[in-house]
């Protein structure tokens, strides 16, 4: 049993993962990891994908490199994706989900455009990552939280929080 949770923040890009999971990490001194920056700092991808503009990640180097930290626990997860990693590693999945005309432009902000920032629409508006975290984790342990402002972003840090502080005591 770990003694601190592991908390998993998803949802499409651009639905504020990295901005609430420092947030979070900050208010709960737990260990914020950005996949794609693991990814791309070590190496742990096969290489680019021209079209979709990002790296194919290496799936099965990313679960090896995680293994031990993770165990450990007290790690928040930050990762437009869910399903490939080991369901026993979490204790808390946030599904972040923001209103389209509010992540269109945020994403063409990031200079998304064409097939990239189109994807990405029609991924939050299929709510293809809730349906991957539903389909891949209990319910009970799944959670989708708004965040379209910074008034909903400080309300799910709180949220959360409360929840890592009071984790163990409860279960
Ligand atoms: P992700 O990691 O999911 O791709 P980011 O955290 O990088 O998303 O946020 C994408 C953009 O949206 C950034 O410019 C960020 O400052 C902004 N943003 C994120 N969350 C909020 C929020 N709750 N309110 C306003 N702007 C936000
Ligand atoms: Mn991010």
């Amino acid at each position: 049993m770990r003694s601190k949770p592991n908390v998993i923040v998803t949802g499409t890009p651009g639905t504020g993962k990295t901005k609430t999971s420092a947030a979070l990490a900050e208010a709960t001194h737990l260990r914020h990891i950005n996949i794609g920056d693991l990814v791309r700092d070590k190496k742990l991808h096969h290489g680019w994908d021209e079209h979709l503009q990002c790296h194919i990640i290496n799936e099965d180097l990313v679960c090896d490199e995680l293994e031990e930290i993770m165990e450990e626990g007290g790690n928040i997860v930050d990762h437009n994706g869910c399903d490939f990693f080991p369901e026993r590693w979490f204790d808390r999945v946030v599904v972040l989900q923001t209103e389209n005309s509010i992540l269109y432009d945020r994403l063409a902000k990031r200079g998304y455009s064409g097939a990239k920032l189109t994807n990405n629409i029609e991924c939050e508006i299929f709510q293809v990552v809730l349906e991957e975290a539903d389909d891949s984790y209990r319910e009970e342990i799944v959670v989708a939280m708004k965040n379209d402002s910074v008034d909903d972003m400080n309300r799910n840090v709180a949220a959360i929080t409360e929840w890592v502080t009071s984790w163990g005591s409860t279960t």
